[in-house]
């Protein structure tokens, strides 16, 4: 039998609990999720990639078939290196499916191999976003309804 690997690429800055529940989700899906934290030293991030790695490491300790890794090359070519075949992708909001379908679309061209599934949070989970928790966090708003309490620590003491 041919395993599944999935790749779950994002920024996670920071990982949300909306992030958590699709890979607990997924993990019961496929053999193996691969957690892809990008670093794109042009687009900066509030959290740096060794926080954003450990946080996620950590807040995802109880799950056995997955792994974290960080990467800064094309994500299709990522996911070859790997040896997957699947990129997975959160859908919120319909305002959200304009921008992955596009990506999609783009990525499908450069690896016609890989395909992109697209999975749903429970619908507690779908109004949290990592940058509406970086903006409540910065108005000193209480963020541990949106965020493992890992990363809450982290980001406090980040501020
Ligand atoms: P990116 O910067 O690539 O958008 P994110 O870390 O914001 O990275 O998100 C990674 C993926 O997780 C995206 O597909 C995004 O739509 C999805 N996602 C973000 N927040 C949630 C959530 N609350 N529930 C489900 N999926 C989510």
């Amino acid at each position: 039998m041919i395993k599944k690997t999935a790749i779950y690429p994002g920024s996670f800055d920071p990982i949300t609990n909306g992030h958590i529940d699709l890979i607990k989700r997924a993990s019961k899906l496929f053999d193996t999720i691969i957690i892809g934290i990008t670093q794109n030293n042009r687009k900066p991030s509030f959290l740096d990639i060794d926080d954003r790695l450990k946080g996620v490491k950590d807040a995802l300790a109880d799950i056995d078939n997955i792994k974290v890794m960080s990467f800064n090359t094309l994500l299709v070519d990522f996911t070859k290196m790997q040896n997957a075949q699947i990129i997975l992708r959160g859908l919120r909001a319909v305002s959200d499916f304009e921008y992955e379908f596009q990506l999609s679309g783009m990525n499908k061209h450069l690896n016609p191999n890989i395909e992109t599934i697209f999975m749903t949070p429970a619908e507690q989970y779908a109004n949290i976003s990592s940058s509406l928790v970086r903006e409540i966090l910065s108005l000193g708003g209480d963020i541990s309804a949106f965020v493992p309490s890992n990363i809450e620590a982290i980001l406090k003491e980040k501020i």
